[in-house]
């Protein structure tokens, strides 16, 4: 069977012409299927019925509910999708002015970061592009999504051809035509990788840095040994930043661990130079992972260190802590 979601207007009319459809018949499957987000053939009403029971006969439209929903009190909401033999989740967090899905792109992740929930239960698979695109176009408020943001499960840098499709299908007239403004990658920053994103994506960047100083991060992320931050942020500074496209760092705050000053002058040291925001997180804390979260005020001075350094700096809002928002929880839980 063919799965039609995540298949270019292209390669859609190569499928036409081969079944022989008529040739219009791959931008109405675009449109029932990237912007109607219609999954069964039968009420793809402009379709001849020939072509429908064809349809059905060798394909699927590869679009599918998720399977539990969870909703916070603040109005976030969490869905697990079934994906080969584990689970993956999506997250929507509603804002006065915006709606920005978090989505998944593996099951699992390799990179084995030691305060993470996913990164502790190991690798089970990369997504295809249509397993991404369905998060978006299936859970039930597909319709208010503004934003989506590539920080769920999984590190999008290793599987860099499906979320670089996704991104294709959003962004392109034949779908739903996005602004890639509207999409932020996250990544721990494989460096190699990176380059082709910021070459082939006009997505927004964000860098997981959790820690400034290189001993430290190895700790806590075993990457760093790979791909060292202070390369991650050459590479940047010598990249040609133009139009609104924006890089930020991701700065999860462990209590006693990497939120005291020292850490924020170091920060200061390394971003020297480059124009960019540093978000810094509140922790979801884990009976699986072995840290804590730091104190409120602890944030507010780490983040005003940073702002009076010519760092601009927010504390992230914490968004649906009773549905355990933080990446990987309730897929373990499933599991
Ligand atoms: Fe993977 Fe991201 Fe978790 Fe690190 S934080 S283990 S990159 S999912």
């Amino acid at each position: 069977m063919i799965t039609l979601l995540g298949l270019s207007l292209n390669e859609l009319q190569d499928l036409c012409l081969q079944e022989g459809f008529p040739k219009f018949t791959a931008k109405q499957l675009c449109d029932w299927i990237y912007i109607k987000h219609v999954r069964d053939f039968d009420a793809m009403t402009n379709l001849s019925l020939k072509t429908r029971a064809r349809l059905k006969e060798i394909a699927t439209s590869g679009l599918f509910a998720p399977i539990e929903g969870h909703c916070s009190v603040d109005g976030t909401k969490k869905y697990l999708f079934a994906s080969g033999d584990s689970y993956i989740e999506s997250v929507y967090i509603p804002a006065d002015d915006r709606g920005t899905l978090c989505v998944s792109c593996q099951r699992g992740c390799k990179m084995g970061c030691r305060f993470c929930v996913t990164g502790q239960q190991g690798f089970h698979g990369s997504l295809t592009a249509g397993e991404i695109l369905n998060q978006i176009f299936s859970v039930p408020e597909s319709e208010a999504i503004t934003n989506v943001v590539f920080m769920g499960m999984g590190e999008p840098l290793d599987n860099f051809e499906a979320v670089k499709r996704a991104i294709e299908v959003m962004t392109s007239e034949w779908g739903p035509a996005w602004s890639p403004h509207r999409i932020t990658v996250s990544t721990v920053g494989i460096t190699p990788v990176l380059c082709r994103l910021l070459d082939e994506c006009q997505c927004h960047v964000a860098v997981s840095l959790h820690n400034a100083f290189a001993n430290e991060r190895m700790a806590m992320m075993p990457m760093q040994k790979a791909y060292p931050i202070a390369d991650i942020v050459a590479l940047l500074k010598r990249y040609n930043w133009y139009g609104q496209r924006r890089i930020s760092f991701e700065y999860t705050m462990f209590r006693g661990v990497n939120d005291d000053l020292n850490h924020a002058a170091e920060i200061v040291k390394l971003l020297k130079g480059l124009k960019c925001r540093v978000n810094l997180i509140r922790f979801h804390a884990s009976p699986d992972v072995p840290y804590k979260t730091s104190d409120e005020r602890t944030m507010t001075a780490f983040r005003d260190y940073l702002d009076s350094h010519g760092v601009t700096c927010t504390i992230r809002a914490s968004r649906g802590e009773d549905i355990m928002a933080a990446c990987g929880l309730l897929a373990g839980k499933k599991q």
